[in-house]
């Protein structure tokens, strides 16, 4: 994240802005010199686009407003090159298509149209204006091509700076920050995912919703800071237990909700019952014994997520109903099972 701090998106789009303002008056100017009206005309326009974008990025945001005026000097580009067709390739243009290119079309469309649009123009010259090849020197070549380069290699970093910036984002605003797992609103997207694929496919998925019994004793008599670091043993726990391809998320204060991809109920309690007798056996917490108290249900196609989160969430309130540190399947039948059978306090 070293080059988002330093080119973040609103520095660059600066940079760009001011670099057109002071260049753009200039071409204008040389190209007033040598009689090109049509094309110092229309690289003023440019300019004034430019100037324009600084009102435009407060209301449509610094990512629209980029892509609006990058069509519009796109489009003033191809009207200034129409005058110059005959006399001078025109450079100074050429070498922004990559950002257009790029910021518009994404970095593989992009990268894709800036090699189509160069290998044109080279076509294009060879073949339909040979006159203008030989009139300039070789080096100018090598400093157009090199121009072209650099433009593509910056708007690359500059897309790719924004995809960064996005992933982090969007990573930010799905995770827990005390446990590193997936928050309610990372796991709803995850669930609103997964029930497209259930009903595709009719993998089975378990949800299971966990709850650490008498947590506020934990806080009273160690305090909060302890409360929150057995949160993140316990969820260190649970990554290690469930495997990569389940979704782990903490779904409240203490209460977390796991789906198990590819794992039917019988299945899935096995795991779920090893994991509530490890967790009431483990030494490695900072209070102990830290017990859980479990509620699993089906996630069968034709029940909504709604159903299958509130049937999860009773079994849950039946596992405490127990006495706690159990773990109630909802069967099909209104009487579940129940582990573990007997005393559940004694079994921890
Ligand atoms: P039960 O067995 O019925 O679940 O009892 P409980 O005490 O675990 O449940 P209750 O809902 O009464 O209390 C939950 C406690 O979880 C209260 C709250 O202070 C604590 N808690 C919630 N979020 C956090 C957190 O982020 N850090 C800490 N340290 N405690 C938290
Ligand atoms: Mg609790
Ligand atoms: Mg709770």
């Amino acid at each position: 994240m070293q080059t988002s701090r330093i080119l973040n998106q609103p520095t660059l789009v600066r940079l760009m802005i001011a670099i057109g303002l002071l260049v753009l008056p200039v071409i204008a100017w040389v190209d007033f010199q040598k009689g090109f009206i049509f094309a110092a005309t229309v690289e003023l326009a440019a300019a004034a686009a430019l100037l324009g974008m600084i009102f435009l990025i407060r209301p449509l945001g610094v990512q629209r407003s980029t892509r609006v005026i990058l069509v519009v000097m796109a489009i003033l580009a191809i009207l200034s090159s129409v005058e110059k067709l005959e006399s001078t390739p025109n450079f100074a243009w050429f070498t922004i298509m990559p950002f257009l290119y790029i910021s518009v079309g994404g970095l593989r469309l992009g990268v894709f149209l800036t090699v189509v649009h160069f290998l044109f123009i080279v076509t294009f010259y060879l073949a339909f204006a040979r006159g203008v090849v030989e009139s300039l020197e070789s080096g100018t070549w090598l400093q157009v091509g090199l121009a072209y380069l650099t433009a593509a290699g910056l708007a690359i970093s500059y897309e790719q700076v924004q995809r960064q910036l996005r992933n982090r984002l969007h990573a930010l605003a799905d995770h827990d920050p005390l446990t590193g797992l997936l928050n309610r609103r990372g796991m709803g997207k995850r669930l609103r995912e997964l029930d497209g694929f259930l009903r595709r496919h009719q993998v089975p998925v378990t949800l299971a919703l966990l709850d650490i019994d008498h947590f506020k004793k934990v806080n009273d008599e160690h305090g909060h800071d302890v409360g929150d670091r057995v949160l993140q043993e316990l969820s260190a726990e649970l990554r290690r237990i469930f495997r990569s391809s389940d979704y782990i998320a903490r779904w409240g204060g203490e209460e977390f909700l796991v789906a198990l991809t590819n794992s039917n109920l019988a299945a899935s309690t096995a795991v779920l019952e090893r994991l509530r007798c490890e967790i009431a056996a483990s030494s490695a917490f900072s209070v102990s014994p830290i017990t859980l108290s479990m509620g699993a249900t089906e996630w069968t196609a034709d029940l909504d997520l709604a159903s299958a989160l509130k049937r999860a969430d009773r079994a849950l309130y039946g596992a405490k109903g127990r006495g706690r540190n159990a773990l109630v399947p909802a069967g099909d039948s209104d009487h579940p099972a129940v582990w573990p059978a007997g005393d559940v306090r004694a079994a921890g």
